[in-house]
């Protein structure tokens, strides 16, 4: 009989807020003809607003693929030991 012992610490997932990191980065792609709009970070409201005049120029072209992303960072839970390395580098 095998017996294994795994080491496991806890760890916290959650949005990365990082000042360097947007809260989120979205593009819209139009999928009749391709075109898209520059990608924006923290704002959605500017591809929202060029999805709408894009079909209001190209009646034709309704359907968009939206894309949001967002960021993580995982962090150690209170006894992980990394938790204590982190604090003692800073
Ligand atoms: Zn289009």
């Amino acid at each position: 009989m095998t017996r294994s012992i795994i080491k496991a610490a806890a760890w916290t997932l959650g949005a990365d807020t990082d000042d360097d990191t947007p809260e989120g980065v979205y593009s819209v792609v139009c999928s009749s003809c391709g075109a898209e709009p520059a990608v924006t970070e923290n704002e959605r409201l500017p591809v929202e607003v060029w999805a709408l005049k894009h079909t209001g120029l190209n009646p034709d072209h309704r359907r968009f693929k939206v894309k949001a992303e967002t960021f993580w960072c995982v962090t150690p839970a209170e006894g992980n030991p990394y938790g204590e390395k982190d604090a003692q580098d800073v």
